[in-house]
């Protein structure tokens, strides 16, 4: 058949934990935690199930979750949502992604994505018949940054939405208030609407704060905003999550969002709902892993790899051309089946390609995990 997609093949999360699993390599390129979530968590799933919570629940989410997630929302950032109409629950981040993109963006319409980017973004533009316009982040000293003057170079009258997402995967930078004041400045007084991909919004380090849209008011008028409970309680497999977004944004992401999945697993929407009624899971991530971050830095320290900064996320992304000529691909495969740790090669989010001898390690991994990998890593 005519292929809508001619450009996509098998994702690169896939290709490399089937070789790390074919190799026995310490997996550390597809982003997931190696433990477990909290006993807890699977009870809560395990009492609504019992408690008879297992017939569709509304399309838009389950009540008390949405309430949860709006009240959530509302003490971390201050932004009040209307739990009835402006908050929906989604099959994960990735079903949010593409639903808002597919809700706003028809065919010819333009789309900003910055890159490096998520690898979702691009094919869902694309299958809504949207125009993918990409704008790189220039890597300095201080790590990956967004060149504003040139996203603002590349808006256009076609120009529809554009998509952000911090904390950043897979660079691990986060977008600060300039930032955001730079975005506000581009976009007043258009009818551009924002994509905001917040998934690791738990994830930021050294005490900084995540820069959630949600904290700039004019900015959230026009934005849909996306989080995932998969990153925050340690279950990616799970794939919940959900979109905030203003009525009449989350109106249109309900028409598309009914006739895409209807709506999510009941037992586990009720289950996340009463474990958020304890905020200290969350607020204590950004200590959690800003010291697996730390451990697994300082094992690399002595070791020809260059540290990017990792300001958020369970990213770390290292430059290796003191070690190596290969291109990211090969090197990633090279480490995985010669040294026994697999990474993900930073060129796979990047339309073109483009390749600076950059791969991404995820540290969501018990210690003992890191330590094995950490000790592989220091014979290269
Ligand atoms: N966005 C980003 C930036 C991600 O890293 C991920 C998970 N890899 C997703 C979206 C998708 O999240 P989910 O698993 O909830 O679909
Ligand atoms: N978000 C994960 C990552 O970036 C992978 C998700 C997936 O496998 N699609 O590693």
């Amino acid at each position: 058949i005519q292929s809508k997609l001619p450009q996509v093949g098998t994702t690169i999360f896939t290709l490399m934990s089937a070789l790390a699993a074919e190799k026995k390599a310490v997996n550390l390129g597809q982003g997931f935690p190696d433990f477990s979530c909290d006993p807890a968590l699977i009870t809560a799933v395990s009492d609504a199930m019992q408690s008879g919570l297992n017939q569709y629940p509304l399309m838009t989410g389950a009540p008390v979750l949405r309430v949860a997630i709006a009240k959530k929302i509302a003490m971390l950032y201050g932004h009040h949502y209307d739990a009835q109409n402006e908050i929906t629950v989604t099959a994960g981040a990735t079903q949010a992604l593409l639903t808002a993109i597919h809700c706003c963006v028809g065919p010819g319409d333009e789309v900003i994505v910055i890159e490096p980017a998520f690898d979702s973004y691009l094919p869902a533009i694309a299958l809504a018949g949207g125009k993918a316009v990409c704008v790189q982040m220039e890597l300095g000293n201080a790590g990956y940054l967004v060149p504003w003057e040139k996203v603002a170079a590349a808006v256009s009258s076609r120009t529809r939405l554009i998509m952000i997402n911090s904390p950043h995967n897979p660079t691990g930078s986060v977008l600060h208030p300039r930032d955001l004041q730079a975005l506000a400045d581009i976009v007043r007084g258009t009818d551009i609407l924002l994509l905001s991909d917040e998934v690791y919004e738990h994830m930021v380090y050294d005490g900084m704060q995540h820069e959630s849209v949600c904290r700039h008011p004019e900015l959230t008028a026009r934005a849909f905003v996306v989080s995932s409970f998969g990153k925050t309680y340690h279950v990616t497999g799970w794939k919940i999550g959900y979109v905030a977004a203003p009525a009449a944004l989350s109106a249109e992401f309900r028409k598309v969002h009914q006739y895409n999945v209807f709506s999510v697993n009941t037992p586990m929407q009720h289950a996340i709902a009463h474990y958020m009624g304890d905020p200290q899971p969350y607020l204590e991530l950004p200590r959690f892993y800003q010291r697996k971050r730390d451990l697994f830095r300082a094992g690399l320290q002595n070791t020809r790899f260059k540290l990017l900064p990792a300001d958020g996320t369970y990213f770390q992304c290292v430059d290796y051309r003191a070690i190596s000529d290969l291109p990211e691909s090969e090197f990633a495969q090279w480490l995985t089946t010669e040294i026994g740790v697999a990474a993900i090669p930073v060129s796979a989010f990047y339309a073109d390609g483009k390749d600076a001898g950059v791969i991404r390690f995820c540290f969501a991994k018990q210690d003992q995990t890191l330590q094995t990998a950490l000790e592989r890593l220091n014979k290269v």
